[in-house]
């Protein structure tokens, strides 16, 4: 492994990222699955984003195969990486305990499933996929090697795109108009701005 301060610093920020997804990802297994919209082009995202935000980083840390791409941040970065990765850490365990039970990896919907509109999914719809972002980003400024530190950032930009109207869509076909009044009062990742005389 390359024992480098900040490499030990991702990887801390890596195991509890891995916990919590494992920890709330153990809570909805016996939770059956009424609707399903995994398809081929979720299942590519999907692989899409192991590679960035997992297979790439462990092999910059275990293996020197992406040493070619090594490069040198400035001073300041991994600071700032620090800042944003416990952002990241602490919205992506808000959103796994506000979904609780109703989460699942791809655009699927569970038997009593329940729409959330409290907690971190008060003012964004996607807060899920917004502490993701932020991890990718904290990787790129954690990891000093071009490719392994912002695949995640990437890869999951390019997931984003190709999912979020689709999980959107989703949500409007099985909760109507609760889903659509939900999206005129909140934002995708960042709170919508309200006009005070809304
Ligand atoms: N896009 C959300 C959730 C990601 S997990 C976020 O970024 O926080 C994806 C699954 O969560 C979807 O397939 C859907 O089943 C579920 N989901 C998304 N938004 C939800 C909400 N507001 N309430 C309940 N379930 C939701």
């Amino acid at each position: 492994m390359k024992i480098q301060p900040w490499n030990l610093v991702f990887l801390a920020g890596f195991i509890l990222y891995i916990s919590i997804r494992g920890i709330y990802g153990r809570r909805t297994k016996g939770n059956e699955k009424t609707v399903s919209r995994l398809d081929a082009q979720d299942q590519i995202l999907m692989g899409l984003v192991g590679t960035g935000n997992v297979l790439l980083p462990v092999l910059y840390l275990f293996t020197p195969w992406l040493a070619f791409a090594d490069y040198r941040l400035p001073v300041w970065a991994p600071w700032c990486g620090v800042i944003v990765m416990s952002v990241a850490l602490w919205l992506f365990w808000r959103a796994h305990a506000d979904l609780d039970r109703n989460w699942s990896i791809t655009l699927e919907l569970r038997k009593g499933h329940q729409l959330i509109t409290h907690g971190v999914y008060r003012a964004i719809r996607h807060p899920m996929y917004a502490a993701i972002l932020l991890f990718g980003l904290a990787q790129g400024l954690l990891l000093q090697n071009w490719l392994a530190g912002w695949s995640a950032a990437v890869t999951f930009a390019v997931m984003y795109i190709g999912r979020v109207r689709r999980e959107e869509q989703m949500m409007c076909e099985f909760f109507g108009e609760k889903y659509r009044e939900y999206m005129r009062q909140t934002g995708r990742l960042l709170p919508r701005l309200k006009l005070r005389n809304e």
